[in-house]
């Protein structure tokens, strides 16, 4: 989608820091990093949201297995670490191409604010 931010990611048109790629996804920085350990993935193809992305159970597969592969990638799978997909206005999303928040290197609190 052309007015997407992050489509616009995949297609190299906005800069990113890439951490992970595959076929199907992108893993890059988060420009506003929340830990030691901030990173956005995303599935290459557009979907607004996670509910959306349920619809197609073989890419939401897709994007978890790249959560995964980039917590260990970082360092992150011993000490513990959380994967979030804020969804809509309450849930806080602010980018409406699917993402999942990796977020590791301290302790987070519970419940979010
Ligand atoms: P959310 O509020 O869950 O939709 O998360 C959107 C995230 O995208 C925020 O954490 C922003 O810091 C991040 N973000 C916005 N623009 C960029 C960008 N150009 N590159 C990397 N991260 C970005």
């Amino acid at each position: 989608m052309a007015d997407c931010l992050f489509c616009r990611i995949v297609a190299g048109e906005i800069p990113a820091t890439p951490v992970h790629e595959d076929e199907q996804t992108l893993a890059f920085r988060d420009l506003n990093p929340q830990g030691p350990t901030h990173v956005l993935v995303i599935p290459k193809a557009h979907h607004p949201d996670v509910a959306a992305l349920a619809g197609d159970p073989q890419l939401l597969a897709a994007v978890h297995r790249a959560a995964a592969a980039v917590a260990e990638q970082e360092g992150i799978v011993a000490d513990g670490w959380r994967l979030v997909f804020n969804t809509g206005v309450n849930g806080g999303q602010s980018v409406f191409h699917v993402h999942g928040h990796v977020l590791g290197g301290r302790k987070f609190g519970w419940p979010p604010g």
